[in-house]
C-alpha cells in the first residue's frame, strides 16, 4: 500500500509490491507466460503480464500517470510519434537525442511528419512554432547538449494553442521532474539509463494521465508488439528501487566533477544543468578528445548513460550525431564511485 504523501523516493521502494500478506513474497515475480486462463484481465501476454504490472504500477505512481512499459525507449517513442496524424508537424529540440531525430526524419522522408527544431533554450522561439503543430516534443536536458528547456512556460503555450506536449524525461527521472504535473501529455523513458541503472537491460516506458492515450498507446503496443520480456520488467523495477540513493550519490559526484573539469586549462566549456548526472565537457578537437578517452583507467569508453559505472565517450564519433555538436564534446555518465576516484581519473587522462 502507498499513499499519495509519500516522498518519491519512498513510493519507488514501496510501489508495485505484492499484498502485505502472509507467505506473499515481497517482490513481484517474474511471471513466464504467452498465455492465461480465458475469462480474466490477463488473457494474452502481447497485451498484459503482471510483471509488467508491477513495473508499471511504480513508474505510473512516480510520475503521476498510468504507465505502459515498451521494449525499448525507442519503441516508447515511436509509439507516442505514431499518434501523429499524416503531415503534422512536431516541434522538437535541435539537440534531441539523435535516435528520436533520426525517427523523426524517417517520418519527414515518408512524408508522414515535418520536423521543426528548435533551440529549446530559446523558450519564445520555442512558443512562437507551436500554433498549429500537431505534436511538441521536448527533451529536457537534452542529450549530449544538455540544455534546459523551460517546460512550464513551454507546456502552458502548448496549452493555449490546444497542442498535445511530449516530454523526454530520461535524464531527470520522474525523482528530479514530473512533466504531467506541469500539463505534459505523455512523458516518454528510456528505462535503459538511470531507471535501470546497471547497464544490463534496454527497455522504454510512456505514462499519461489522459484516457484517451492510454488507450491509444496501450493499443499500438498491443497491435506492434514492442514489449519487454518479463525478465527485463523485473530488473528494470528492481533498479528503481535504488534510484534515489544511485541519484544521490552520482549527482554529487556529477557536480564535483563539473567543478573539476572548470578548473582544468585543457577543457573549453563544461555544461551541467546542475542535476542529474551527465556532464558534458569539450576539450580543443576532435583528436584530443579521442586521446581523453582512450586514456581513462577506471571510466569506461562506452556509449549509453545511467549505469552506477562511470562511463564516457566523444559524441561525433557517432556519424548520426547533430553536426552542431562540437567535434570535442565528451558527454560523461557519472556513477556511483567514490568521487575522489572518479576525479583523479579524469584528471589523469586530460594530462595524458
Ligand atoms: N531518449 C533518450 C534521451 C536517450 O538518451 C535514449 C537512448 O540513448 C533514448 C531515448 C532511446 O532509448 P533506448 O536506447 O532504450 O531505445
Amino acid at each position: 500500500m502507498t499513499h499519495a504523501s509519500q516522498h518519491p523516493a519512498t513510493i519507488a521502494v514501496t510501489a508495485g509490491r505484492p499484498p502485505a500478506e502472509s507467505d506473499q513474497p515481497l517482490n513481484a515475480q517474474i511471471m513466464l507466460a504467452s498465455s492465461f486462463i480465458a475469462g480474466g484481465d490477463l488473457e494474452y501476454a502481447r497485451f498484459q503480464n503482471p510483471t509488467w504490472s508491477a513495473l508499471e504500477e511504480t513508474i505510473g505512481q512516480l510520475e503521476g500517470g498510468r504507465a505502459l512499459a515498451f521494449a525499448s525507449g525507442m519503441a516508447a517513442v515511436a509509439a507516442v510519434l505514431d499518434q501523429v496524424p499524416h503531415g503534422g508537424r512536431v516541434v522538437v529540440p535541435r539537440h534531441a537525442y539523435q535516435g528520436s531525430l533520426g525517427l523523426l526524419e524517417q517520418h519527414r522522408v515518408a512524408g508522414r511528419i515535418e520536423p521543426v527544431l528548435v533551440d529549446v533554450e530559446d523558450v519564445d522561439a520555442v512558443v512562437a512554432a507551436i500554433p498549429g503543430a500537431a505534436l511538441v516534443w521536448m527533451e529536457t536536458p537534452t542529450n549530449p547538449a544538455l540544455e534546459v528547456a523551460d517546460l512550464a512556460r513551454i507546456v502552458a503555450a502548448a496549452k493555449e494553442a490546444g497542442v498535445p506536449v511530449a516530454v523526454d524525461n530520461t535524464f531527470a527521472t520522474p525523482l528530479l521532474q514530473r512533466p504531467l504535473e506541469d500539463g505534459a501529455d505523455v512523458v516518454v523513458h528510456s528505462a535503459t539509463k538511470l531507471m535501470s541503472g546497471h547497464s544490463d537491460v534496454i527497455m522504454g516506458a510512456v505514462v499519461t494521465n489522459d484516457d484517451d492515450w492510454f488507450t491509444r498507446l496501450h493499443g499500438n503496443r498491443s497491435l506492434h508488439g514492442a514489449i519487454p520480456g518479463p525478465f527485463e520488467a523485473f530488473l528494470v523495477l528492481r533498479g528503481l528501487r535504488t534510484l534515489d540513493v544511485r541519484l544521490e550519490r552520482a549527482q554529487a559526484t556529477a557536480k564535483a566533477v563539473a567543478a573539476a573539469l572548470e578548473a582544468h586549462p585543457a577543457v573549453s566549456r563544461v555544461r551541467y544543468p546542475g542535476f542529474s548526472t551527465v556532464v558534458s565537457f569539450e576539450v580543443e578537437s576532435a583528436e584530443r578528445a579521442d586521446r581523453v578517452v582512450a586514456a581513462v583507467q577506471l571510466a569506461r569508453h562506452a556509449t549509453s548513460l545511467g549505469g552506477v559505472e562511470t562511463t564516457l565517450e566523444r559524441r561525433r564519433r557517432w556519424a548520426s550525431e547533430s553536426k552542431s555538436i562540437p567535434e570535442g564534446l565528451i558527454r560523461l555518465s557519472v556513477g556511483i564511485e567514490h568521487a575522489d576516484d572518479v576525479i583523479a581519473d579524469l584528471l589523469q587522462a586530460l594530462d595524458a
